[in-house]
């Protein structure tokens, strides 16, 4: 399954997030600690999108269907040969990532699902308007078992789905259930409510942010909160050794930096 996180707080690269730590997000692409059964390895893309500290508003993405150590967007230092662009007889080189600095910063590395498309389109993160959104899992029996949800979303939504696979469905439903008028930790938690009734069994992980707030569901992946004053990051894995508590599996992150609520997701009623 795929590893995702979400950092915010001081300006820092693109290209840091997914490198930071002993334990980054780059490295748990390939030596992932706690897939739980899904997959051994997330080789099938990397995505990032972020709220620029400096630039014109919204939000910027990048995806592609190279494994992240092999993306030059991040530079030479990923691919693991120890060095750092700049180094050397020539002038600096940096990846388009490392000369990018955001506030908020949403990555995800991916492993497609037995018969899923394989496109920069099917990377997280997905993005509209004011959300991104990212998904570490499988809906059992897709597209079947979820097939009567789709009527919620919009018919030219559906025509532009950007890839057909299930996390693009999902982002699909939880964008429609916002447009609804919903909030958005209601859309995450209904969306885990019916997906799970519909196709129980499902591993439905899936992490939005709008720049400020992150709303995340642990649901038989594992999921963790780094919360320090000025600082919040939320990944599948912890990135650094220290400072990292494990969300309950079952629970709804909610969070902005210095305030962290996670509730457990009820499946006594479903929302439909
Ligand atoms: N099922 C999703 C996909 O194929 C997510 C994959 C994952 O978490 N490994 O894109």
């Amino acid at each position: 399954m795929c590893r995702h996180l979400v950092c915010l707080g001081p300006a820092r690269t693109v290209a840091s997030a997914a490198t930071h730590g002993r334990h980054a997000l780059a490295r748990q692409a390939w030596a992932p600690q706690q897939m739980r059964g899904g997959g051994t390895i997330n080789a099938d893309g990397f995505g990032a999108c972020w709220w620029a500290s400096d630039g014109p508003p919204g939000v910027g993405q990048h995806r592609t269907t190279l494994p992240i150590w092999s993306d030059p967007a991040l530079g030479r230092a990923v691919a693991g040969d120890g060095a750092d662009a700049g180094e050397g007889d020539g002038p600096a080189v940096r990846g388009a990532l490392e000369q990018i600095r955001a506030t908020a910063i949403l990555a995800a590395v991916r492993s497609a699902t037995a018969g899923m498309a394989v496109s920069a389109q099917a990377c997280a993160p997905f993005t509209d308007g004011r959300w991104a959104f990212s998904h570490n899992g499988v809906v059992r029996g897709w597209p079947g078992s979820v097939a009567g949800l789709a009527a919620e979303i919009p018919a030219a939504e559906a025509m532009r789905s950007e890839a057909a696979t299930d996390s693009v469905f999902l982002w699909q439903l939880f964008r429609a259930r916002i447009a609804a008028g919903l909030d958005a930790a209601d859309a995450a938690a209904t969306l885990v409510q019916d997906v799970e009734a519909r196709a129980p069994g499902s591993r439905l992980n899936l992490l939005a942010t709008d720049g400020e707030r992150v709303v995340g569901t642990a649901w038989r992946h594992s999921l963790w909160v780094h919360d320090m004053p000025d600082e919040l990051w939320i990944a599948s894995e912890p990135t650094t050794d220290a400072g990292w508590s494990e969300v309950d599996d079952g629970a709804l992150v909610d969070a902005r930096i210095g305030h962290v609520r996670s509730e457990p997701i009820s499946m006594a009623a479903t929302s439909r």
